[in-house]
């Protein structure tokens, strides 16, 4: 295959693409397939000799779209979106064209410069303060690992850059029950220990309690131990939970820790000034993760950190080996500096057609609808016959369970949902709200309508006489 071939395949691609999406509907949304099947119908060998693209193709079509699960299908209610514009479909294709390794400026001036205009774009858009820049990574998990790695350093003085954490005091990272387990990951591979997260007791509304939080950074100065770093959410993944930012920032820079706030889904909503208030007290943080990948329409993979002050993460993550320097290291940003891997894709050029394409009231709207009609069908549910809201709707998610008196409302609930996921036409996941097991409804994909989320009532209208 050459670049003539490709210039035809890219086009057959493209055409490919436009039938997929037009479609989708059509499609279960989750993958109706079972383990071991897909593997099953491939050779157990690579090829020896060159085969024919449109016999690669035609394989392709025949085996992997049934086989997938679709992010891109208006009915996907499952986890959280990662929902993608077609503009940002058509920058990948442009980034993929150059193939380029966005590492240096050097090796990629103008990514490396449109990454900081595009931080600075976003910075703005959310209505944050401009000292904030930051720099573009693959996913929220590398984000928060890179904020808790600076937490650490830190914390020591930066000592354990040289001699590692073994016979120094414990070192100590707080968090709610509610923040994401790319915490509990993160401070595992920064050698802090699990047991060195504190899972800061939470309120009613299963935000951290400001008070819990002091409480314990107390207890543990005086057993001896170094606080490093408070990580709050915005949006927690199971239910939206949502800490207190401003009260639980100001204690945390009152016992003079790093703060980092994960947004990684919530964030997305933060261009519409009417949610702001959520995170009142943000422009205090230290560092701010989101993922436009997953509710602004730019696509998989694409997490964004915001940094107040970014030469803390430089000293933790930065390296300049003889082989990597250049002649303008000091005048220019080498974003590898900033980031856990050394290779990097141009992932800023999706964020740039994507914003141009829609434009921030276009992309405020979609996420205006999805909030909206989230709404409206948490009333439609809640007026229908033993179906309880368990979490109000936070954003574009809430929780419920279907308990009919006297029933195993878990039971029930974790059944109707195998049932949904296997008609079909929608998509949703679960989690436990106080131990009991609820569905959780989400909606954020790019071309979903309100139609699609009203479906949700009819598919429960539909199953649950059969369940
Ligand atoms: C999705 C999510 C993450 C993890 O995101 P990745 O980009 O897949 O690592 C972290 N935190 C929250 C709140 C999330 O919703």
């Amino acid at each position: 295959m050459n670049h003539d071939d490709l210039r035809l395949w890219s086009k057959r691609a493209a055409d490919w693409a436009h039938d997929y999406h037009t479609n989708l509907r059509d499609r279960p949304v989750r993958a109706q397939t079972s383990p071991g099947a897909t593997a099953a119908k491939l050779p157990t060998t690579p090829p020896e000799q060159p085969e024919d693209p449109a016999q690669i193709f035609a394989d392709f079509a025949a085996i992997v779209p049934d086989a997938m699960t679709h992010w891109q299908h208006p009915r996907f209610f499952a986890y959280f979106p990662a929902n993608a514009s077609p503009a940002s479909m058509l920058a990948e294709q442009l980034a993929n064209a150059m193939a380029a390794q966005c590492m240096l400026w050097q090796t990629s001036p103008a990514a490396t410069e449109i990454e900081q205009v595009m931080v600075q774009w976003l910075a703005r858009a959310l209505g944050l303060a401009d000292r904030f820049s930051g720099t573009i990574h693959d996913s929220a998990t590398t984000c928060t690992l890179s904020a808790i790695l600076t937490m650490r350093d830190r914390a020591t003085g930066w000592d354990s850059l040289q001699d590692g954490l073994s016979g120094g005091p414990r070192l100590r990272i707080y968090a709610s029950a509610q923040t994401h387990s790319s915490v509990d990951k993160a401070v595992r591979l920064a050698g802090i220990g699990q047991n060195n997260l504190v899972k800061v007791a939470t309120g009613p509304d299963h935000g951290m309690d400001p008070a819990a939080l002091d409480a314990a950074i107390l207890a543990d100065i005086a057993a001896g131990h170094v606080p490093a770093g408070v990580v709050l959410c915005l949006g927690g993944t199971a239910i939206g939970a949502i800490d207190p930012i401003d009260q639980c920032i100001r204690i945390a820079k009152a016992h003079n820790l790093t703060t980092h706030v994960d947004a990684a889904w919530a964030g997305s909503a933060m261009i519409c000034p009417e949610f702001r208030d959520l995170w009142a007290g943000i422009d205090a943080a230290d560092s701010i993760v989101f993922n436009p990948h997953k509710w602004l329409g730019i696509q998989f993979d694409c997490a964004v950190q915001f940094l107040a002050d970014p030469a803390p993460q430089i000293r933790s993550l930065g390296a300049r080996p003889d082989y990597l320097q250049t002649p303008d290291q000091d005048e220019v940003i080498n974003f590898n500096e900033w980031t856990v891997p050394l290779g990097r894709r141009f992932r800023a050029l999706k964020i740039w057609f994507t914003l141009r394409a829609y434009g921030l009231e276009g992309l405020r709207a979609m996420i205006r609808n999805h909030v909206a009609w989230v709404a409206e069908l948490a009333e439609t549910l809640r007026a229908m016959p033993d179906i309880q809201i368990m979490t109000e709707p936070r954003l574009a998610l809430f929780t419920f369970q279907y308990a009919p008196a006297g029933s195993d409302g878990d039971a029930l609930t974790a059944r109707l949902l195998q049932m949904i996921n296997d008609d079909g036409r929608l998509y949703l996941t679960q989690t436990t709200v106080d131990g009991r097991f609820v569905i959780r409804m989400t909606a954020g994909a790019f071309d979903c309508i309100r139609e699609d989320v009203m479906m949700v009532a009819t598919v429960l209208r539909d199953l649950i006489p059969r369940l």
